[in-house]
């Protein structure tokens, strides 16, 4: 019946000119369709720029401002360790988040052994694949994703199985990151701006 549905529609030779998914006259499932091309195309490529960008940015504010200015009263030997920590940090949030970006969420298998006793699997009817628990279609991606945890827009794709790790490494290296920039930066921040 839904198989139909889309046949007819995606068949339909007035179909939206951009995302040549749906027809014109079904302009509010065609405005969703076009802002879910826009989401993946553009603003997710955008988004992907501005973290490297802001990543970038907090590195050489680090570098070139926070570290010279503790080095004035830390002590030396606690200097050298904090920015072979900051280092490892950084070079951790740029190659983690690169592998969350660049590596597929994780697509299911073509075929799954069905049991002859247990419930039948369901189809996915976008990609006609076995659509097993946990795997989720995302209608951004426009494909079938295994463990499925979110689409995020900040990696420009679906947060699943394949790349589940990396995505929790780079946000944990980056917490941790903060909070070491917090802690370094604090008796500064306390002296010169809270406590006036
Ligand atoms: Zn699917
Ligand atoms: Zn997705």
């Amino acid at each position: 019946m839904i198989e139909e549905w889309w046949n007819q529609i995606s068949n339909d030779p007035r179909r939206c000119w951009w995302c040549k998914t749906r027809a014109f006259q079904k302009c509010f499932g065609c405005f969703i369709i076009c802002s879910d091309k826009f989401i993946r195309k553009g603003l997710g490529r955008i988004l992907l720029f501005f973290v490297y960008g802001l990543v970038t940015f907090v590195l050489l504010m680090a570098f070139f401002v926070a570290l010279p200015y503790e080095s004035l009263w830390m002590p030396k030997p606690l200097m050298f360790i904090l920015v072979i920590i900051a280092v490892y940090l950084f070079i951790n949030i740029l190659y983690h988040y690169s592998k969350a970006c660049n590596t597929p969420a994780g697509r299911p298998p073509k075929k799954i052994e069905q049991d002859p006793n247990g419930p039948p699997i369901p189809i996915c009817y976008r990609c006609q694949t076995p659509k097993d628990i946990n795997t989720h279609h995302c209608s951004l991606c426009d494909e079938c994703v295994v463990n499925m945890d979110h689409h995020c827009v900040w990696i420009n794709r679906c947060v699943g199985a394949g790349n589940h790790r990396y995505f929790l490494q780079f946000t944990g290296f980056l917490a941790l990151a903060c909070f070491l920039y917090c802690t370094i930066s604090f008796t500064t921040f306390y002296y010169n701006y809270w406590h006036l």
